[in-house]
């Protein structure tokens, strides 16, 4: 079997959507390059007193519509050739829902339930010091990605000010309220699924109540997402984290599951409910739903997932959760995919806002930052869904296909430097 890499999916369905619509090799070959990689060594002392050395990334992929934008990723599987593709699916993000940035992303190898919080702290600093020239609020913005979260975002925008020599709240977003962050922000990204999902049923004459949802992941994307589409009717009938999958015929009451969560640590290892089995994790995929959100890491819709699902409808949450030979096995199937960077694109929308918020020193109340969100994810979703009945393709070929056209104009009206 040939060894999964998330950067040359990126690259396969970039193809198909130039392909579509025509456009030349020549004009959207700047797409298939990053405009800047950086790798930097993160030494920490750790609390025995030795020091650890671990291995950073940021990538610029392209600045063409406005400052590189994207969130930073802890995990022990990060290496560059994934850093690069999360960066190219922000560009590509940003463009589907017309905000004025580019794509960025950075990682640190690293499993971060094995650090302290002074560990924590003291790689975040040191990371931030090594991506310095390449961040500010004019260039490239981080935010929240896996395993990363305001606190996190507070020490970036902390060491970042202290370089500076005055605080700059712009320089990440996803912070915390007291330091410039935005009302709606931590939920928005589970919001926006929830609102993608919502439309992607109605155009199947559906409604979200009564429907039945797996989730795959209940990080901040994963647990929003679920918890939103519950309070909205929705059964949810399965869940599932690192530390265990759950299965409930009936749906879960999922107040109950975030109550055990809260108190358990963050994970989902040991819930006990009437009417709840515990799963493999991979008999969540392929469980007896009628919606699957994957919300957890790229790479779990494979080809043999697919084979096997029963779900009719996909929302990634994640980014990248699908392979593209799943991809092709779904479209025979007649499963439609709402795709990630399409149904996520909440996260960034409202980071958006946020950074807009920061630039004017203003803040806006939580009625405003969701309606505005709904109304980006209402419009971005049409005109996906246009272009995709229009080329007879995929959302995810018409998603690239709105996107591409964005940012090969953008590259046209400005030209090649110099
Ligand atoms: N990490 C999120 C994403 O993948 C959010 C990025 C951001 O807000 O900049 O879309």
């Amino acid at each position: 079997m040939k060894e999964y890499n998330p950067y040359n999916q990126m690259l396969h369905t970039l193809d198909v959507a130039a392909d579509l619509l025509g456009i030349e090799e020549s004009d959207y070959n700047f797409l298939r390059y990053p405009e800047r990689e950086l790798k930097v060594s993160i030494p920490i002392r750790m609390d025995d007193g030795t020091v650890q050395v671990f291995e950073g990334f940021r990538v610029q992929h392209c600045s063409v519509r406005g400052p590189c934008k994207g969130g930073i990723r802890y995990h022990q599987n990060v290496d560059l050739d994934e850093v690069k593709a999360l960066a190219a699916w922000m560009s590509l993000k940003c463009a589907v829902v017309n905000i004025p940035y580019g794509g960025g992303k950075g990682g640190v190898q690293v499993d971060p339930t094995t650090l302290s919080e002074n560990e924590l702290r003291g790689l975040t600093r040191r990371y931030t010091a090594g991506i310095l020239p390449l961040i500010g609020p004019e260039k490239d913005i981080p935010a929240p990605d896996v395993n990363t979260n305001a606190q996190i975002m507070a020490w970036i925008m902390d060491t970042y000010s202290m370089f500076k020599g005055y605080s700059v709240p712009g320089v990440v977003t996803g912070k915390p309220l007291e330091l410039g962050g935005s009302l709606g922000r931590p939920e928005a990204t589970g919001r926006g699924v929830m609102f993608a999902t919502r439309e992607i049923l109605k155009k199947n004459r559906k409604k979200l109540k009564g429907t039945r949802v797996a989730v795959q992941g209940y990080g901040n994307v994963g647990r929003t997402a679920a918890t939103l589409m519950y309070k909205e009717g929705c059964k949810i009938v399965a869940i599932g984290d690192v530390s265990a999958s759950y299965y409930c015929a009936d749906g879960f009451d999922i107040d109950a599951v975030n109550d055990y969560w809260d108190a358990n640590g963050g994970l989902l290892k040991g819930y006990q409910a009437p009417g709840v089995v515990e799963i493999q994790h991979n008999e969540l995929l392929v469980c007896d739903c009628e919606v699957l959100v994957p919300a957890a890491l790229e790479n779990q819709i494979t080809e043999e997932v697919a084979k096997e699902m029963k779900a009719t409808i996909i929302v990634e949450g994640a980014n990248g959760p699908t392979t593209h030979e799943a991809d092709a096995v779904l479209e025979e199937k007649g499963v439609t995919v709402v795709p990630d960077i399409l149904a996520n694109a909440g996260g960034v929308v409202v980071s958006y806002f946020e950074w807009v918020q920061n630039i004017q020193s203003l803040m806006w109340d939580e009625d405003e930052v969701n309606r505005n969100l709904e109304k980006i994810m209402i419009r971005s979703f049409e005109e996906v869904w246009e272009t995709a009945q229009k080329g007879d393709c995929t959302l995810r070929t018409g998603a690239y296909m709105v996107a591409m056209n964005r940012l090969v104009e953008a590259r046209r009206i400005r030209g090649v430097f110099p």
